[in-house]
């Protein structure tokens, strides 16, 4: 369906849990509240609105979180999300952490691809910014989805001062393993600091001074934003998510549904509409509560413009609770 400015929403990313065996600094620090549990919307929840999205357009699901993996029988949800009728493409996005474990079912499954979330190849670095993440973990899941056939990308996201003298081996993981490396510009959501992000405009100039033969690639990669670049004749693409200074909410083509049943239609609002009580009614009523949400999404973010301002944006959550 399209939206009030006549763009198509046809992507739903669907965050099943705030939980999550990591505590990434800009993410969910150490001490940060979570959900109750019973306020989280079961799998059958999930699944029904899931219908109702399919039956309105919404063709392309990504299952996030928190973690996806740390909710019990994430897998049996991927499976049943793929067999509703309308939903052409599954996908999740991870930490990597037990992602090793899961991927023979993931494969069985025909999950159509894995996101997995790496911002360094330190050990060191990466005990620190994921407050109890192991590396090794992270890097096994990854060999394991390569190897798996699965379509793999890594989310890397730059940060002045951590992680800035590893954009160049990061963005070589795309050429040497024949996979995709987006570069996510850091939002000002929750715990986030945008300050310490850093702009893509900076790293597609480093990039290019280090392979000059990077160009634009028009072909399409994925459900977003993404702009991507290549080097001829060469496997594997280089993504720049630029949510800060290349906004692209003219194309915007996604909602997002919170672990406990909220839809959101802007990430930088916390304008969203509570689709619990519709779940006690009719499919009609759910399917319309949902198409009224969809229809009023807004023109765009206001990320990084007046802070403070009656522009400043709304939404204060974690981003662990809003699905990323
Ligand atoms: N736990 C999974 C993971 O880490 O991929 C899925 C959930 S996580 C919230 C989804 C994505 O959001 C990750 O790639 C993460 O790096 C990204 N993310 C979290 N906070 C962000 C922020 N403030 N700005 C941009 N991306 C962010
Ligand atoms: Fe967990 Fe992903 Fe957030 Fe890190 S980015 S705390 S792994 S949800």
């Amino acid at each position: 369906m399209t939206d009030r400015f006549g763009r198509k929403i046809e992507y739903m990313r669907v965050s099943i849990t705030d939980r999550c065996d990591l505590r990434c600094r800009y993410c969910m620090p150490e001490g940060c509240e979570k959900v109750p549990m019973s306020h989280i919307l079961s799998y059958e929840e999930i699944l029904r609105i899931c219908r109702a999205a399919a039956e309105l357009g919404i063709s392309r699901i990504k299952i996030t979180g928190g973690e996806p993996f740390v909710r019990l029988g994430c897998t049996d949800l991927i499976r049943m999300i793929k067999s509703v009728e309308g939903i052409s493409e599954v996908t999740v996005t991870t930490n990597g952490q037990t992602l090793e474990r899961y991927i023979d079912e993931l494969r069985n499954i025909r999950v159509d691809g894995i996101n997995i979330s790496l911002d360094t190849l330190n050990a060191e670095r990466f005990a620190y910014i994921t407050g109890r993440g192991a590396l090794d973990k992270t890097l096994r899941g990854i060999r394991a989805a390569v190897d798996s056939g699965i379509k793999t990308k890594i989310n890397f996201i730059p940060q002045k001062g951590f992680n800035e003298d590893e954009i160049e081996d990061i963005a070589e993981i795309a050429f040497k393993e024949g996979i995709d490396v987006r570069f996510i510009e850091m939002m000002p959501v929750g715990a986030a600091d945008a300050d310490t992000g850093i702009s893509n405009t900076d790293i597609l100039q480093r990039l290019k001074e280090r392979w000059p033969d990077l160009e634009p690639d028009e072909s399409v990669h994925g459900n977003g934003p993404a702009v991507y670049y290549k080097r001829p004749g060469i496997k594997g693409g280089i993504g720049l998510i630029s949510a800060m200074h290349g906004k692209f909410c003219e194309y915007c083509n996604r909602v997002r549904l919170t672990s406990q049943g909220q839809l959101k239609p802007c990430l930088c609002y916390d304008t969203q509409t509570d689709l619990v009580p519709f779940l006690a009614g009719t499919d009609a009523e759910l399917k319309k509560a949902l198409r009224d949400a969809i229809v009023e999404k807004p023109a765009a973010h206001c990320f990084g413009e007046a802070v403070n301002s009656d522009n400043d944006h709304t939404e204060h959550r974690l981003m662990s609770q809003l699905g990323g």
